[in-house]
């Protein structure tokens, strides 16, 4: 039989859901956090002295107190105490950030990419140059806990290896490594500045498929809070999904699932970047929407043109976005029956195209889906719009600081693989 928790396995439990807790939810009173978390006066008080003892947190008096007595003093993470690097690689974008503890964003820079066939360290050069100028400003004694990047793009969740980037150009290509190698350089400079004080931290990028970041971000601080069966649909030249079924994450063995792009639904359709014929993506892509109005261009804006061109009465441009939204509610109407989710969001393009097209999208849920499971479904587009993969890949940076505070603030070891209840 296994012990149960020691007290400090409690302890450092209690430390991790409290920082989590106000890095989610913002500053907060210890009475609110006593209520909150279900723990009692002494225990939170002696939480919040550690956590501020190293810097996680500050506690003040809160400005407008308006009864006696004394006060309950406000928890606040220290943003720019402790921080993230988070990194977007997208079809017509790479887009890097500073994110301090609590999700602010400090520093950010956005980049446009030409579409077609580049190396990842060619990609990744101005996420290096980002972090290599971010650094030199960084003031002495803030600590990165971490980095993490979204792309576009099926990946190998274990190294980074992107698999298939059908609209980035990339089979096979080690982004993961590229951004290490490049992140070791701009971190060698701080080092040199005399500014380094990571304290052995790892700070090897993880990489993720875009969409699955963008669900946890919404998942996390967006529209789906307190919602644990959601699937996030994003669109851009490709389609790209994110499951989050009874509050996880659906990321299959290799990080691969999710994959809802290449549901194939049309035998008879267009051959499709990954090989396939007939896959979501190739009928409700930009590519889709923009051929079948009859026009040229690619990204946001061709996407925009064909919706506005709609709505003032072009008769190909509405035809156009009424097969576009009916393919659309095909492979909702579809995710639905399977998951049962009890939100779908819709963002990059894909949010426009719901918008214009909502009437077919519903048509075909109300035709196609088993009425028990489509009568709660929710459809809703982004909260955090176009910087949803980059907030998901800050939290995803966080994870380790958010899971053991002390362990990576203060440089003690951790308490590995340990099963701590909830007190
Ligand atoms: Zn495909």
């Amino acid at each position: 039989m296994r012990a149960g928790p020691s007290q400090e396995e409690i302890r450092r439990h209690n430390l991790g859901t409290l920082l989590r807790y106000v890095h989610v939810k913002g500053p907060m009173s210890r009475a609110e956090l006593t209520t909150s978390l279900g723990l009692n006066r002494s225990t939170i008080g002696a939480l919040t002295t550690d956590l501020t003892a190293v810097g996680l947190v500050r506690e003040e008096v809160p400005r407008d107190h308006g009864r006696a007595g004394r006060p309950s003093l406000v928890v606040r993470p220290q943003s720019e105490g402790f921080y993230v690097y988070a990194f977007t690689v997208e079809v017509d974008r790479v887009t890097a950030a500073r994110v301090g503890l609590g999700g602010v964003v400090l520093d950010r820079r956005e980049v446009a990419r030409p579409r077609g066939d580049r190396p990842a360290d060619k990609v990744v050069a101005p996420l290096a140059e980002f972090v290599r100028d971010t650094e030199k400003l960084v003031p002495p004694g803030a600590m990165c806990v971490g980095s993490a990047a979204a792309v576009s793009a099926i990946v190998r969740q274990e190294d980074g290896m992107v698999r298939l980037g059908g609209h980035i150009g990339w089979v096979d290509e080690p982004l993961g490594a590229a951004l290490a190698e490049a992140l070791g350089d701009a971190r060698g400079l701080r080092r040199t500045m005399g500014l380094d004080d990571a304290r052995g931290l790892d700070l090897t990028p993880a990489v993720r498929n875009g969409a699955d970041l963008a669900v946890l971000a919404e998942h996390t601080r967006g529209v789906a809070v307190g919602i644990d069966n959601v699937i996030y649909l994003h669109g851009d030249a490709g389609i790209g999904g994110g499951i989050i079924a009874g509050g996880r994450a659906v990321t299959g063995h290799g990080g691969y699932g999710g994959e809802v792009g290449h549901m194939a639904v049309n035998p008879q359709g267009r051959a499709c970047a990954c090989g396939s014929r007939g896959c979501w993506e190739t009928e409700i892509g930009e590519h889709a929407l923009v051929r079948g109005a009859g026009r040229d261009g690619t990204g946001r804006a061709a996407v925009a043109a064909v919706i506005d061109a709609a709505s003032r009465g072009d008769a190909m441009a509405q035809a156009s976005l009424r097969h576009v939204g009916d393919w659309l509610g095909f492979g909702v109407a579809n995710l639905v029956n399977i998951f049962n989710p009890e939100m779908i969001i819709f963002g990059g393009s894909l949010r426009d195209v719901y918008l214009a097209s909502a009437a077919q999208v519903r048509g075909r849920l109300n035709k196609m889906c088993v009425q028990a499971v489509r009568e709660h479904v929710r459809l809703r587009t982004a909260a955090l719009g176009e910087d949803a993969e980059l907030l998901g890949a800050a939290e995803l940076a966080f994870e380790r600081l958010l899971a053991d505070p002390l362990e990576v603030a203060n440089g003690e070891p951790g308490i590995a693989d340990s099963v701590v209840e909830e007190t």
